[in-house]
């Protein structure tokens, strides 16, 4: 079978790998230059399988509320953005938000979740790949008590489903975290998940592409895709934006926030808006108060990641279309906020600022497996959480495409449950 998979993020190089591992021959297309150069290559770092909550849960509203058109909120949404895509995704969203669906949600994403996170693993030591990763576990910390309490509340339900999440007093968080020294008056304790992660997703990714090649992947990269090719509703290839045509017999659509704007080409949308995130990067050489644990900020909705000698924070979510512009007043909260909450882990005189686009679907759920099309296959619209999904969602998309069982069951993960 000769496959192509649009898209060389972290999501398309993992369903590459895990393609070729089956025996598939393998081209990847990106227009980037490399390997994980757009919304995986500055993310917050953490393979957070424990701390999956879909965006849309009963209080999101509320919430929602509060922040509404303040820009330096940790959801912005312009208020009079003109948008219809918006609307619609926003539409289905709030139909989302209810506790019933907001659970459905939250079992389908740990699906992927828990299955990736142990995958990673295993790629990790097979081939030797290195990342800058933690296993030191990530801890969400609160200041708020109605929040902790309702962290702590739902924690039992999470343990049923088998995450390994405790409950740790202010002391105990500052145990395993002398890091957050700073922040002790107002601690009133956090949730920490021993065995999450953390790790360099742009640094993992170019590993695995390297090790894709190894195993007979072709990357074409600097080359934009226009449209996708159908004949009697069947795939027959790619059009690239030079006017080529590549032919296939099956393709993997790993577009991240692009992908609707391609399968528009043979008929259909993708609920997929983008959500744009900035991050920070700092130098930690020769500063000693920076975490080695992976945290959450659950007040400020940002988390922290250190790799090696660099300390990496992230966070806010800009539903503001497709645009990746560093908002300067934006990037300035995140790095003020780090500054406060950690003076001495750098001295913060060059830091890198990024923003991204999460690939988000309002239900916070990926798209996963079979299109309408047939041999056109959607591996896409993982959010805040692909480098956590990605290994567990290649594998099982891979296993569907050569006709074997996945590993998890892809039951509500497809595109058809937008009609549901
Ligand atoms: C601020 C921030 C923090 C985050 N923190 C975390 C975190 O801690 N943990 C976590 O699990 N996730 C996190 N995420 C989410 C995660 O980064 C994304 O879900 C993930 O990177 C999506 O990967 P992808 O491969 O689907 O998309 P991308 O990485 O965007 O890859 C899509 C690829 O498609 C290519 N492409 C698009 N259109 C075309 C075209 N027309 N022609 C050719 N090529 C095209 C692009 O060049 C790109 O390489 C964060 C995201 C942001 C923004």
């Amino acid at each position: 079978m000769r496959a192509i998979v649009l898209g060389a993020g972290v999501v398309g190089v993992s369903t590459a790998y895990a393609l070729a591992k089956r025996g598939v021959e393998v081209t990847v297309i990106d227009r980037q230059p490399g390997p994980a150069l757009e919304t995986s290559y500055a993310n917050g770092g953490q393979i957070s399988a424990c701390h999956v909550t879909p965006w849309a849960t009963p209080n999101t509203p509320r919430q929602l509320a509060k922040w509404l058109g303040r820009p330096e909120a940790p959801l912005y949404m312009p208020l009079l953005r003109c948008d219809p895509a918006l609307w619609r995704w926003g539409l289905l969203f709030l139909m989302n938000t209810p506790l019933a669906k907001s659970r459905r949600n939250l079992e389908r994403a740990l699906r992927v979740a828990m299955h990736s996170r142990n995958l990673v693993k295993v790629w990790r030591s097979e081939l030797g790949l290195e990342y800058d990763h933690k296993s030191k576990g990530i801890l969400n910390f609160y200041r708020d008590p109605r929040e902790f309490e309702a962290a702590c509340k739902s924690n039992a339900a999470m343990n049923a489903k088998g995450l390994d999440r405790e409950v740790k007093t202010p002391d105990e968080c500052l145990a395993l975290e002398p890091a957050l020294e700073t922040v002790r008056p107002e601690l009133v304790g956090g949730i920490y998940s021993p065995s999450d992660e953390s790790g360099d997703a742009w640094k993992f990714t170019q590993g695995l592409a390297k090790a894709a090649e190894a195993l007979g992947v072709l990357f074409r990269y600097g080359t934009p895709i226009r449209a996708l090719e159908a004949e009697n509703k069947r795939i027959t290839g790619v059009l690239l934006a030079q006017g080529e045509r590549v032919g296939c017999d099956a393709a993997v659509v790993c577009l991240g926030s692009f992908s609707g704007k391609i399968t528009e080409s043979v008929g259909f949308g993708l609920p997929i808006y983008p959500g744009k995130g900035y991050s920070i990067t700092v130098s930690t050489e020769g500063h000693g108060g920076a975490p080695e644990v992976s945290l959450i900020d659950d007040e400020n909705k940002m988390v922290f990641s250190r790799f090696g000698e660099r300390l990496r924070a992230a966070g806010t979510a800009e539903m503001n279309g497709w645009n990746d512009n560093i908002d300067a007043r934006r990037s300035r909260v995140i790095l003020e906020k780090t500054r406060k909450l950690f003076p001495n882990a750098s001295d913060y005189a060059e830091p890198n600022f990024w923003a991204g686009l999460r690939p988000c679907t309002p239900d916070s759920v990926p798209i996963m497996g079979a299109s309408p099309v047939e041999g056109l296959w959607l591996n896409t619209g993982h959010g805040t959480l692909g480098w956590t999904m990605a290994a567990g969602a290649a594998d099982a998309v891979a296993d569907a495409i050569t006709g074997q069982t996945p590993a998890i069951d892809l039951a509500g993960l497809g595109m058809n449950r937008f009609g549901e």
